[in-house]
């Protein structure tokens, strides 16, 4: 155990933060007016009950195996990582859409739908994600064995949630789409519950919650869910032991029908990395989407492995995001021409970068938020 990162401070955890974690985390009672029925109460009145020999720092919600849904037996090994994750993962399903049968029935319903999904259409072994939770509020598992890893706390189920990064991550599918609206409350209060349960057995800090467009150019979790990640973090820093996490920019997700100084920017930058013809206009149209689809092949960014039934339907070939921002923002002083200009774009009209100004990651996220 000793080799394990998270022991430590989980161990300083056990200490007595319990009561308050179910406090700041809306477990208690008055959180759960409007919630679903069952599954957050269930975790609120018994936690004892699920409990093993260890006192965990956030209970573990009640989580419904793949037994009690009905899953059917994979079709490939599960395989079974000797290291615990790095990040934990929020995904949107996108399908059956935003749903007002938040029933325990339907939860399972949709569990089964999307093992069918991965299993016959993705011809994957079993579930992409580890767990889902139902826009009722409930928590199921996804991936055979997932339940019982996390809760030895150090090892890790892969699942297939996330281009190029299964090995590292750990990724929750919640039910409904978020481009545009909220999240049920029953939704975000499990959500908040999951999370915590997690981060406290494999003792991640709030900064490796991310969603899912932090790996791969997807809209996957939505803009809204996606816009609430920061307030996950907070509302778990606490309840963990940790300081309340900074805000920092990220990559952000660009779109065909996005325009503005980003679009203009990727634009140069496309063109600084041989894209010579693509117009400088703003516009993010087909010829930036085939340009950035273009660099994304030729670069080998592994396509992303989402578990929602979405990206069945919906192409998302050519967006810009997280794995193609940094195959085109140089580090580093600027000495190309175009990629002055796309920094002009973000800046402003008429200003220009500081002479010698060293560009890396941070700063680029920076100029592009
Ligand atoms: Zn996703």
């Amino acid at each position: 155990m000793a080799a394990h990162p998270g022991f430590d401070r989980r161990a300083l955890l056990r200490g007595g933060l319990t009561a308050t974690a179910a406090g700041a985390l809306g477990l208690g009672a008055a959180g759960l007016a409007n919630a679903a029925p069952t599954p957050a109460a269930a975790a609120a009145a018994a936690p004892a009950a699920l409990g093993t020999a260890r006192s965990l720092a956030a209970p573990e919600p009640r989580i419904y195996s793949t037994a009690e849904w009905g899953a059917r037996s994979p079709q490939t090994d599960i395989v079974i990582l000797d290291h615990v994750p790095t990040y934990i993962v929020v995904h949107h399903t996108v399908e059956p859409g935003n749903t007002e049968d938040y029933s325990l029935e339907h939860a399972m319903e949709i569990c089964r739908a999307i093992q069918d999904f991965h299993m016959d259409e993705r011809g994957w072994g079993d579930t992409g994600q580890q767990f889902t939770i139902s826009r009722g509020g409930y928590h199921l598992e996804g991936r055979h064995e997932s339940l019982d890893v996390v809760r030895g706390g150090t090892r890790h189920v892969q699942g297939a949630n996330v281009g190029g990064h299964n090995s590292e991550v750990i990724g929750i599918e919640n039910e409904g789409l978020y481009t545009d609206v909220d999240v049920p409350d029953a939704l975000w209060d499990s959500l908040v519950a999951m999370v915590a349960w997690i981060a406290g057995q494999y003792g991640r800090p709030v900064e490796n919650i991310m969603g899912h467009r932090d790996f791969n150019s997807t809209e996957c979790p939505g803009d809204v869910l996606y816009g609430r990640l920061p307030e996950l973090r907070e509302a778990l820093a606490a309840p963990l032991g940790e300081p309340a996490p900074a805000r920092t920019a990220s990559w952000p997700l660009l779109r065909p029908g996005d325009s503005g100084p980003a679009v203009r920017a990727a634009q140069h930058l496309l063109r600084a990395h041989g894209f010579t013809g693509l117009p400088a206009d703003g516009l993010f149209g087909p010829s930036t989407r085939a340009a950035v689809a273009r660099l994304a092949e030729q670069s080998g960014v592994e396509r992303h492995a989402c578990s929602a039934e979405f990206h069945k339907r919906a192409d998302e070939t050519g967006y810009l995001g997280a794995d193609v921002w940094p195959l085109i923002t140089p580090r580093g002083r600027v000495a190309d021409v175009e990629v002055a200009k796309a920094v002009e774009a973000l800046l402003g009209r008429g200003k220009r970068a500081p002479a010698g100004r060293e560009l890396d990651a941070a700063e680029w996220k920076r100029l592009l938020s």
